[in-house]
C-alpha cells in the first residue's frame, strides 16, 4: 500500500491533475486520461464489454476528495463513483 501523496493539485487551465509522492517525484495525468481510466464497477465492465464510456475530451475536475487509501474525482460530465487508490493513480503512466 502506498502512501499518500504530499501534494494533489488540479491544473484547470491545462487540465490535467498532479500528485507529488512523498519521494519527491511530481506525477502528471490528463483530466480526460483519468475519466477513462475511472476504476468503478460500472466503468470497468463497460472497459470489458469493449464498450468504453465516450469521454468528452475536454472533461475537467470538479472535486477531489481525500478518503484515506486513495481519492474520489468529481469530474464535469458528472460522474463521481470512482475511488482511485494510490497505487493505481501511481500506475497511470
Ligand atoms: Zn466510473
Amino acid at each position: 500500500m502506498m502512501n499518500a501523496p504530499e501534494h494533489i493539485t488540479v491544473h484547470a487551465a491545462s487540465g490535467r491533475l498532479s500528485l507529488t509522492w512523498t519521494d519527491g517525484h511530481t506525477q502528471w495525468i490528463d483530466n480526460a486520461t483519468l475519466r477513462e481510466r475511472c476504476p468503478c464497477s460500472t466503468c470497468r465492465r463497460l472497459a470489458h464489454v469493449g464498450n468504453a464510456t465516450q469521454i468528452e475530451s475536454r472533461v475537467t475536475i470538479v472535486d477531489v476528495q481525500p478518503m484515506g487509501y486513495g481519492v474520489q474525482i468529481v469530474f464535469s460530465d458528472g460522474h463521481a463513483q470512482g475511488i482511485y487508490p494510490w497505487d493505481y493513480l501511481a500506475g497511470i503512466a
